[in-house]
């Protein structure tokens, strides 16, 4: 089969590689979708172990060979979580395959989904429901799925006032949630090309602090409290302390991106505002059917899809993914 493999330190090639076999909870996937993340990205450059590694961990297929499954069948269409969870390990056992104690994940720990198949645990599958489609399926395993979980850690209110900083599709699919809830959202983000997906998918309020004073906008919008509650999206320094910044007092901050390392100052924000600050991380399989149903009424962020590649295209589609003016960048092999 056709396969993306990184060598390790940003090198990739195309590579011919044997097809492989299920084995106990496996399952075999076709990959219809797979959908480019910046996870990917910052595997490719780093050393991944093991290596080489084929890609990608935003997967839908259908199951097409399976050897000893529980309830997997082949022909089953499914969307793949971005872990491989063991299913049997205290934390699988409550759902929470996330925290799975014998963690593997697709695309790093283990071959993903930019290949032609995928070997898959049968814990990763999500059932597909007819109506939505693979590229539905491929949102719906991260992108839609994190930022469902993170969003839900802030109790939202109805008419709370919500700050989303940052406005990469996990950002973008937060303000969505949000909206969906009842909150009165606002989007804060510098990139040119997000700000008009962020329009297209209709974020009503959108602030770019490169041009905009967003501690103005913030008092504004909130008549000089703050936000009731931000959802840190950005990843770097910048949008941390904008995040504390925001938030009103007694807010809550809840961190979906990966921020490496950033100071904080808990005499100057925290302690005096009594923030909560949270972490999040993917999601949990007792979130799904609510995940689908929002997803069923709130079918256009199918539209953070802007690119397609063939597997053959790798080179120009993870450059073009890195050069920020794309949303979700698809293979579909
Ligand atoms: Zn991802
Ligand atoms: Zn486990």
């Amino acid at each position: 089969m056709k396969a993306i493999r990184f060598l390790g330190n940003g090198r990739l090639e195309l590579a011919d590689v044997p097809r492989p076999t299920p084995v106990g909870d496996e399952v075999l996937v076709r990959v219809r979708v797979c959908a480019m993340c910046s996870t990917d990205v910052r595997y490719r450059f780093l050393a991944p172990d093991p290596l080489p590694v084929i890609p990608g961990h935003e997967i839908a297929g259908d199951v097409i060979d399976v050897d000893r499954p529980q309830y997997v069948k082949p022909g089953e269409r499914v969307a793949l979580t971005v872990h491989a969870p063991c299913g049997g390990c205290e934390p699988c056992r409550r759902g929470d395959g996330a925290f799975c104690e014998n963690l593997s994940k697709y695309g790093s720990l283990r071959d993903g989904g930019n290949a032609e198949y995928v070997l898959a645990k049968e814990t990763s599958c999500l059932p597909l429901p007819d109506d939505f489609t693979f590229d539905d399926g491929a949102l719906i395993g991260d992108t839609l799925g994190t930022a469902w979980h993170g969003v839900g850690k802030l109790n939202l209110l109805p008419r709370e006032k919500v700050l989303v900083v940052g406005g990469g599709p996990i950002g973008l699919a937060c303000a969505r949630i949000a909206i969906w809830l009842g909150a009165e959202v606002t989007l804060a983000e510098i990139g040119a090309h997000r700000i008009a997906l962020a329009r297209a998918l209709n974020i009503p309020r959108i602030v770019n602090p490169n041009t905009d004073d967003l501690p103005a906008a913030v008092a504004e919008i909130t008549a000089g409290r703050g936000f009731d509650h931000v959802a840190e999206c950005g990843g770097n320094e910048a949008t941390f302390q904008a995040a504390l910044d925001a938030a009103r007092v007694g807010g809550k901050v809840v961190l979906l991106s990966m921020v490496k390392s950033a100071p904080i100052s808990p005499a100057a924000v925290v302690c005096p505002k009594e923030l909560t600050i949270m972490g999040s991380w993917n999601f949990n399989s007792r979130e799904y059917r609510q995940i689908v149903r929002f997803y069923r009424a709130n079918r256009d962020i199918v539209n953070l899809i802007t690119h397609r590649f063939p597997l053959a295209r790798a080179e120009d589609a993870y450059a073009l993914f890195m050069s920020g003016k794309t949303g979700k960048v698809v293979f579909q092999p």
